[in-house]
């Protein structure tokens, strides 16, 4: 596709993109959306899937590997109409966090091993950084890769892997060798997860949902030919798609969307204890909350600007705001819900409006959402991470 700037082409290029979702997306998803059904890993695979046969899959990725050469108002108009359908969020493992990586770093045989997989959706990644001991602290990662020949024998015990029973493959950081700087010893290693010696056990989350693993490695052997980089790269190759990860949290169309929400059932429902209206308090918060969109938008533009690449220092003030942003939603959503969701936590199963007759289809996923978000200032690395790497890398202090 051309990349028209003129008024009456983006006018076109949304009708276009908006009559796809209308008709050519599967309908069946946006149906469980609507109802605020969880999704499965059929579901999520059928989506990006679907994305992918359109060409839509991942806009961001460079033509050459499948990307769509959109201006930033094609995009723009893209997520809009993406967030304004309710189609899910994109699973980000791998089309936003690895696939970069891949084209990056990865060699030519690498990129066309694992690239189209990811584009079509035929595999699906996971994310082992974090250890039992290894959060914040990331460099102090136990898992071991032993050299054996062409491959390498990995042992250890990643945890809180995003949808790690859902995984085909799984990106890792390991230790090749205890050099005497911790990150100097850190290899990027990419493992078929069905391979022997792997474990994958789920983790129920506060939401109710399983939506979490860890995932153990005895002795699993693993090709040197999956590695990324030269052993030893690990930390800075890591480093990169954290950048990428960070920014990605922005999705300023999905919050934007979201607030119109806020606002047309701050419209409906009455707050309990004022006659005319929402209280100040919430009014105040709703515009703290549209002007921290605003401000968000404005630096991922800064970001996006400065190339595929340019997030730099940025994403970790990105990701501070993004995150608090999408809490900040999710507690005006709670707020709204009441005593409609409180007793709901893990009733998104299918079904559950015929069970739960006469709740509003908003206050079910309320309360598992406004759980979940939580965790969005502790995972990608938590605030008081973000502000220390700000305050040395931005501010040099
Ligand atoms: C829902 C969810 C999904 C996740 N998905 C993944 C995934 O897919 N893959 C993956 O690898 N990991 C994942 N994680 C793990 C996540 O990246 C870690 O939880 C995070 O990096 C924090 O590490 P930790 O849990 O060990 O906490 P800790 O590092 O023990 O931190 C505990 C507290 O101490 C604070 N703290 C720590 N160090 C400092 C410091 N130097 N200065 C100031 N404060 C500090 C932290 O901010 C935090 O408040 C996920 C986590 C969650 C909750």
């Amino acid at each position: 596709m051309h990349a028209p700037t003129d008024a009456s082409s983006l006018a076109a290029f949304a009708a276009e993109v908006r009559d796809w979702f209308a008709t050519g997306y599967p309908q069946d998803i946006l149906a469980k959306t609507r109802n605020a059904e969880t999704l499965g890993r059929e579901d999520l695979i059928r989506s990006q899937a679907a994305l992918g046969a359109r060409g839509w899959a991942a806009p961001h990725w460079p033509v050459e590997h499948g990307g769509t050469g959109w201006s930033p108002s094609e995009r723009q108009i893209f997520e809009a109409e993406f967030a304004r359908a309710g189609v899910p969020t994109t699973v980000p493992m791998g089309l936003i966090y690895v696939a970069p990586v891949i084209y990056t770093f990865g060699t030519p045989e690498q990129q066309a091993r694992w690239l189209p997989d990811i584009l079509h959706s035929r595999k699906f990644w996971a994310q082992g950084y974090s250890e039992p001991q290894a959060g914040s602290d990331l460099a102090a990662l136990q898992t071991r890769a032993e050299r054996d020949g062409d491959d390498y024998i990995v042992t250890g015990h990643k945890t809180w892997t995003s949808l790690g029973h859902y995984a085909d493959w799984i990106f890792c950081l390991v230790r090749t060798s205890d050099a005497p700087k911790a990150t100097a010893g850190i290899s990027f290693l990419c493992i078929d997860i069905k391979s022997p010696g792997v474990t994958v056990r789920p983790i129920r989350g506060l939401d109710g949902r399983d939506y979490l693993a860890e995932v153990i490695f005895d002795h699993v052997r693993v090709p040197v030919g999956n590695r990324i980089g030269e052993e030893g790269s690990g930390w800075s190759t890591s480093k990169y798609l954290l950048a990428n990860e960070r920014t990605w949290y922005a999705r300023v169309e999905e919050k934007r969307m979201a607030m119109d929400e806020v606002r047309a059932l701050a419209a409906q429902i009455p707050a309990p204890d004022c006659a005319l209206g929402r209280t100040t308090a919430f009014r105040t918060k709703m515009a703290q909350t549209d002007i921290a969109i605003s401000a968000l938008e404005a630096l991922v533009g800064r970001a996006r600007a400065g190339g595929p690449n340019g997030a730099g220092d940025l994403a970790s003030l990105i990701k501070i705001m993004a995150t608090e942003t999408a809490q900040a939603i999710t507690e005006l959503l709670l707020d709204l819900a009441g005593d409609m969701g409180a007793p709901l936590l893990t009733e998104r199963a299918q079904g559950w409006a015929d069970a739960l007759p006469g709740r509003p289809s908003f206050a079910v996923p309320a309360v598992a959402d406004y759980f979940m978000a939580r965790a969005q200032t502790i995972y990608g690395g938590s605030t008081e991470v973000q502000k220390n790497i700000i305050a040395r890398a931005g501010l040099g202090l």
